[in-house]
């Protein structure tokens, strides 16, 4: 099976200029579904994983089941005020601005062994933001994986030192 047939591509979404990969088509298909996480599965598997971190919003929907798959507990990282208790915040830059992201104090313990996920790498900035906070609070980033590579856009340079996967990948818009 093809993963990267169930991706849609839809042009100008969410503005002008932008394409789109929606991976909702991907996960309504049962087959294509449990062949994705069965991938992610296998790239983390002799990793010793111990927490599985999923990135707001879309890294959820694989990142619960991996966690259950490899024996490991979740932990959500999320977008600015949606965490109750006390918290560590990164920020990152945008094309026009800055963005920042939201992890629970005491959501890791150092010495966890973490897996970062998100639905897919573009420029990197995100999962490069994700990878500081969990260093900040001195857990180790054993793996980090994605659905979707946008390889032209090289965020894979900024993360040299990392064991980083992606499952489909595209070459050009
Ligand atoms: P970046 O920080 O530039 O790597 O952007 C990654 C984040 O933005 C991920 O959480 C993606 O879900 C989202 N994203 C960026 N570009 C696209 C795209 N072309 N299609 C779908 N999601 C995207």
């Amino acid at each position: 099976m093809e993963l990267k047939d169930l991706i849609r591509s839809v042009p100008n979404f969410p503005k002008e200029g932008i394409i789109f990969k929606d991976i909702t088509t991907l996960l309504k298909d049962p087959n294509g579904y449990k062949e994705a996480l069965n991938q992610l599965v296998k790239l983390a598997e002799n990793k010793e994983v111990t927490k599985v971190i999923g990135i707001e919003s879309r890294g959820f929907i694989f990142g619960g089941a991996l966690a259950e798959k490899l024996n490991a507990g979740f932990i959500p990282i999320r977008k600015p005020g949606k965490l109750p208790a006390a918290k560590v915040s990164e920020s990152y830059v945008l094309e026009y601005g800055t963005d920042s992201i939201e992890i629970h104090k005491d959501a890791i313990q150092p010495g966890d062994k973490i897996l970062l996920h998100d639905d897919l790498l573009a420029t990197g900035g995100t999962m490069k933001a994700a990878c500081n906070l969990v260093e900040k609070l001195g857990a180790e980033v054993v793996q980090i994986s994605f659905l979707i590579e946008l390889t032209f856009l090289n965020g894979r340079s900024k993360f040299e030192n990392y064991d980083l996967h992606s499952l489909i990948q595209y070459d050009a818009e």
